[in-house]
């Protein structure tokens, strides 16, 4: 019976993940400008579920991630009145899970931020943290996804809108390893850009950009990340969060994250320019924890198997190569891999937590810059790389 579910599950995994994988490649169609022109806030829970409640019962999730969202809403629209603000819910409202995924894919937004409250049944745990999607390592990034996920409860059909998934069951949560995340690596950045405008207050403790299986974030198909600005079951985060001094000051903490990733995604993404973008900046890194040990071993052999590969006979003085990535994932894929779409000769670096893909090798960033627009209509948001010893030296 064990099995057949999971592989029930499994099939259900590769289904959404082609149908997914498809909706992103019409969504990443749209947008090939390298400019963020559509950005979907999603203030958690509302209508019936309120999520988490503050001990005395006066003060809950729903309404302090509503009136975050509406703040951070009406800062973006003074800011950046080139950007659409969408959001999942204006009012106090149920939305289910799905449909606030399908908000952004409908869209076609380029940005998904998810506002949630934290709880704990201590009253100790305090502080911000961001969540992108992945499998969680920790029992504690668990536990956030499997309360987050557990809204879904509240909704009618959700053993067959979520094809059986089941927010308690571990084994549930396989699926979101086997999956690649096209967008791991962007939202990544987006969450680090997060965690660290949140140093500057009102809450004191960080702790940092985390991944769990977190059902809104898998169905989304753009960067999109889940922050959960602080705990309620914590007095001092509770007596910050609570106030609309302080709920404000969270939502500037977000607007300056999300200006940062619009000049962070120009500058990577951005088309007619052939000069060098600045170098990512040291919030950029990728902070998220470390890829499991099986990974580790692998990318120890990477970077010396490129240099023992590389044509020239002095490896230490090569010049910089150009060639252009097209994608970031935390997996290694075959060199035959479907995900390439039929791209031959697509090799990788390990780069920050990531396998780096990319093809071609040319001499000068400009014979690399003429097929660009060539592998962008299989990778919209392919760009252009430089390396040298074996790794990427210019983005
Ligand atoms: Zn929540």
């Amino acid at each position: 019976m064990r099995l057949l579910r999971l592989a029930r599950l499994l099939a259900a995994a590769v289904t959404a993940a082609a149908s997914l994988a498809l909706s992103a490649a019409v969504a990443n169609a749209q947008n090939s400008s390298g400019k963020v022109k559509c950005i979907v806030l999603d203030p958690g829970h509302g209508g019936h579920d309120h999520g988490c409640m503050s001990k005395d019962r006066k003060y809950s999730e729903k309404n302090i991630v509503l009136s975050v969202a509406l703040k951070l809403g009406k800062i973006l629209e003074e800011e950046h009145p080139d950007i659409k603000v969408i959001y999942t819910r204006k009012r106090d409202v149920f939305i289910p899970l799905a449909e606030r995924a399908d908000i952004a894919n409908r869209n076609k937004a380029d940005l998904f931020l998810s506002i949630h409250v934290n709880a704990n049944p201590s009253v100790v745990p305090s502080g911000s943290e961001t969540y992108t999607m992945g499998s969680h390592v920790s029992d504690k990034n668990f536990e956030v996804s499997k309360r987050e996920n557990a809204v879904i409860k509240m909704e009618d059909d959700y053993t067959t809108k979520y094809e059986g998934f089941n927010p308690d069951s571990p084994e549930s949560y396989i699926i979101f390893s086997l999956l690649q995340n096209a967008y791991s690596e962007q939202s990544i950045r987006f969450a680090s850009f997060i965690q660290d405008e949140y140093r500057k207050g009102p809450l004191s403790v960080n702790r940092g950009v985390r991944q769990a299986g977190f059902l809104v974030l898998w169905r989304t198909t753009m960067p999109s990340v889940l922050t959960e600005i602080g705990f309620l079951t914590n007095a001092a985060d509770k007596a910050r969060i609570i106030t609309q001094d302080g709920q404000q000051r969270i939502a500037r903490r977000l607007a300056d994250a999300i200006t940062r990733y619009c000049n962070d995604y120009s500058s990577r993404y951005g088309t007619g320019d052939d000069s060098v973008p600045e170098q990512a900046d040291s919030a950029a890194t990728p902070k998220a924890e470390k890829p499991e040990p099986e990974n580790q071993t692998q990318t120890q052999e990477l970077p010396s198997k490129t240099q023992e590969q590389a044509p020239e006979p002095q490896v230490q003085e090569s010049p910089t190569r150009y060639s252009i990535q097209i994608m970031a994932a935390k997996k290694r894929l075959k060199s035959n891999s479907s995900e390439f779409k039929g791209l031959k000769g697509v090799q990788n670096i390990y780069d920050k937590g990531f396998y780096k893909y990319y093809y071609g090798d040319y001499k000068t960033r400009q014979e690399a810059a003429a097929i660009l627009a060539d592998v962008r209509k299989k990778f919209p948001q392919a760009f252009i790389i430089g390396i040298k010893n074996g790794k990427i030296v210019t983005r």
